[in-house]
Formats: C-alpha cells, sequence, structure tokens
C-alpha cells in the first residue's frame, strides 16, 4: 500500500485525504496528515470570508468553482459519516455583485463573456436596474454591475473543513498533531517527513498543503515556491436597518462586505506598497474608521449608523506569479506534489483541487477537470495565467 504524507490539514489538506480514501474500489492507501494545530487558529480555512463565485475572469477558476458549488449542494450526504448528523455548511446563495465605474466597464464586459462562454449564471445590470433591484444601494459612479443569479454566496469554512477532516478519518487517514521540520530525500525522491518529535514518517509520496506556509516545506527540497503570506483583516458590523436580498457586494473602492447572520463582515485589499510579506495576524483596526467605514456609507447609506462587533485577520496564501493556484509535480522531484498558492480562493476550489490531486497520486493523470493550467510548468516557463478578479 503506497503511503501518502500530506503536509498541513486545513481545507486543501483534509480535502486530498478525502478523495484519496474515497475510491473503495480503487487502489488504498495508507494516508498520515501532519497538521501542527488542531484548534486551526491560524489556519486560512478557519479565518477566511468562506464565499464562492463563478465571476472569475479565466476558464480554469470557473470550472474549479462550479464543481466547488456541485460539491457543497451535496456536501451534506456525500460527506456524512454513517449514522451520524448530516454536516451542515449552512451555503447559501445570494450572489456575487461586481460594480464597476466608467473606467471598468470593459474589463467587467470581457469577464462576461468568459463566463456566459462557461454557463455561468451571471446577468449585467445597468445602473437603473440595479436601483430597482437593490434600491438600498447607491448606484453613484456606477456604470456597470454584474450579479450572480445562482451558484453564488457563503457558507461556513470552519465546518467546511471538519467535514472533510472527519470524513477522511472514517476512512481511515491518520490525522497527527505534529510540526513538519524538514524532508528526508533520496535524489529525486522524498523518502519520509521529519516532525518536531524526532520522529519521521516514512512515505512514497508527499503532499504540500500548508496554506501560507508552503514555502518553507518546498524551501527543504531547494524549490523556489512564490507564496507568501499576505494579511487580510476581516470586521463585521451590525446595522439597525435590513438590506433585503444582499448579495456578496464588491464595491468600486475594492472593498467587499457581505451579510453574515444578522449582521455584516466586510474587507479590503490593501495597497500594494502596504501590503508586506508574512506580517503578524494583526488586525489593521485604523482602516475601518479611516476608509472602510467611509466608503461603505457611501454606497449604502444606511451604513452611515452601523456599529463594528469583533474583527479577525488572517492569512491568503498569495502566489506571487500571477495569484492563482499552484498544483502538481515540480520538476525536480518524483514525489512531492503541491496544492499551494490559491491567493484568496482556495477555501471554494478545495473540492477541485483535492480531487484533482488525488487523481495525480492515483492514476498520474487528471481524469476528471484537467487543472494542468495550474500547473508549476508555467511559473518555471515564466508563462503567467493572469486571474483579474482578485479580491
Ligand atoms: C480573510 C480571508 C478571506 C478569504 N475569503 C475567501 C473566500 O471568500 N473564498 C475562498 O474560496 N477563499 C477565501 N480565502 C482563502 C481560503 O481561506 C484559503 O485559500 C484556504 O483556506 C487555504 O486552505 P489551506 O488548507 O491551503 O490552508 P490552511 O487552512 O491555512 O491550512 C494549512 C495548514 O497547514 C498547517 N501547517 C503549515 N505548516 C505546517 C508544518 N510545517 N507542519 C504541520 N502543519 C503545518 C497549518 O497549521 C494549517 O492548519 C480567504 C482567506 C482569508 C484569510
Amino acid at each position: 500500500m503506497r503511503r501518502v504524507a500530506i503536509i498541513g490539514g486545513g481545507a486543501i489538506g483534509s480535502a486530498i485525504a478525502y478523495f484519496l480514501g474515497a475510491d473503495p474500489t480503487g487502489e488504498a492507501f495508507d494516508i498520515t496528515v501532519v497538521e501542527r494545530d488542531f484548534s486551526y487558529r491560524q489556519a486560512s480555512s478557519a479565518l477566511s470570508a468562506s464565499s464562492i463565485r463563478q465571476q472569475f475572469s479565466t476558464a480554469i477558476n470557473i470550472e474549479m468553482s462550479l464543481y466547488g458549488i456541485d460539491f457543497f449542494r451535496t456536501l451534506g450526504e456525500t460527506l456524512r459519516v454513517g449514522d451520524d448528523d448530516v454536516p451542515d455548511i449552512g451555503l447559501v446563495e445570494p450572489g456575487y455583485l461586481y460594480l464597476a465605474s466608467a473606467a471598468g466597464v470593459h474589463v467587467l464586459r470581457e469577464n462576461h463573456a468568459v463566463q456566459k462562454a462557461h454557463a455561468v449564471d451571471v446577468a449585467l445590470l445597468t445602473p437603473d436596474e440595479l436601483k430597482a433591484r437593490f434600491p438600498w444601494l447607491s448606484t453613484e459612479g456606477i456604470a456597470l454591475a454584474s450579479l450572480g443569479l445562482s451558484g453564488e454566496g457563503w457558507y461556513d469554512g470552519y465546518s467546511l473543513l471538519q467535514a472533510f477532516r472527519k470524513k477522511a478519518a472514517s476512512q481511515g487517514a491518520r490525522y497527527v498533531q505534529a510540526h513538519a521540520t524538514g524532508l528526508r530525500r533520496q535524489g529525486r525522491t522524498v523518502t519520509g517527513v521529519q516532525l518536531d518529535s524526532g520522529e519521521t514518517i516514512d512515505a512514497d509520496i508527499v503532499v504540500n498543503a500548508a496554506g501560507a506556509w508552503a514555502a518553507k516545506v518546498a524551501e527543504w527540497v531547494g524549490i523556489d515556491l512564490p507564496v507568501r503570506g499576505r494579511r487580510r483583516s476581516v470586521f463585521s458590523f451590525s446595522c439597525p436597518e435590513t438590506l433585503p436580498g444582499c448579495p456578496l457586494v464588491i464595491d468600486t473602492s475594492g472593498i467587499w462586505l457581505r451579510p453574515e447572520g444578522r449582521q455584516f463582515i466586510c474587507g479590503f485589499a490593501p495597497p500594494a506598497d502596504r501590503d508586506p510579506d508574512d506580517a503578524p495576524l494583526d488586525v489593521e483596526h485604523e482602516a475601518f474608521d479611516n476608509f472602510i467605514w467611509p466608503a461603505l456609507a457611501e454606497r449604502i447609506p444606511a451604513f452611515e449608523a452601523v456599529r463594528m462587533t469583533g474583527a479577525w485577520a488572517g492569512y491568503y496564501e498569495m502566489n506571487l506569479f500571477d495569484h492563482n493556484a499552484i498544483l502538481g509535480l515540480h520538476p525536480d522531484c518524483d514525489n512531492l506534489y503541491f496544492a499551494n498558492g490559491f491567493s484568496g480562493h482556495g477555501l471554494q476550489q478545495c473540492p477541485a483541487a483535492g480531487r484533482g490531486i488525488a487523481e495525480l497520486i492515483r492514476f498520474g493523470g487528471y481524469r476528471s477537470l484537467d487543472l494542468s493550467p495550474l500547473s508549476f510548468a508555467r511559473i518555471l516557463e515564466n508563462r503567467p495565467l493572469v486571474e483579474k478578479n482578485i479580491i
């Protein structure tokens, strides 16, 4: 039986563990997931905004999320363990609403054409149509908008991670709480994962699913993985008014917001010159008062009266090369698989990435969705796959 060691037991590592163990008639694997913190305090999967959309600019991201939403809709039965309660990730589908100023109309239309070619359920709205649909929204400065009519929304990321983990464990995957500190290597092959306890887990196959910390794992075998932790703060707030039908709104300022139960959450991407690698996970509190709240209140006048109720910060595991996932083998090493660099859209892609990496390991190639556009080769050959819709 081939032994697989997965470094990182977040949503990506756990989805890979699940898909590897999900085929009872195929080859069986001896799977160990090495996760240093079972409470997932810093894991992106637990600190995520946990949303899903098909409004991307590249075919591969659209296809991955189309599979993601199908998987999420039926997850309860798929990931149920025996007679236990059906896992519930609280999926809702109110859509994403992208707002564009006159300068952004061209890109919005271009993206719309790509999305329509992939049968995404999305519509372009004029400012008048927008006002009719969402009377609580100011259309000042908006020239066009794009609304997902189905298949887009949000869910609970931590429950998703736990559902994958519990199902993977029920299929035989072993979760070990330990810090991986190195890889044992023989020529082009990795033979084991070294732990801080001094122990080594022997392995025929190793998977790097270490999220924002994945570059360290790659470094152990001399591979330069262009993935860094980029801190993203999320703020929650309450508002005395309700906003009927409120989708996840992406404002022209780049700020996003969405309902979260009876409250709202919002966030932003800091400008490039204030977005260092691997910054400590301290919330950028001043950002809320300085520019998030004023911009929100301009777009949605009811937000004049909001009250901040909480905040947290987590890492985007950012692929600095082209803001897309890096999946599969590196040409220098025959059995170290990468599933990294999701750059803010990894949670919705964990079903597609998990299934894809499991196929690569099992069959030596993709069988369902061809994820080769996300291979390491594009980086080595300097062929960026640019995703314009990074939030
Ligand atoms: C604020 C925020 C908002 C987001 N919003 C969205 C969104 O709306 N939609 C979406 O799809 N995605 C979103 N993302 C991105 C998404 O959350 C991530 O892409 C996804 O969770 C990555 O999963 P992962 O398993 O690779 O990483 P993680 O969940 O971080 O898991 C990696 C695990 O590896 C472990 N680990 C690392 N190094 C070692 C080691 N040496 N030894 C042992 N264990 C190790 C860590 O402890 C960690 O648990 C968001 C992220 C953030 C931070």
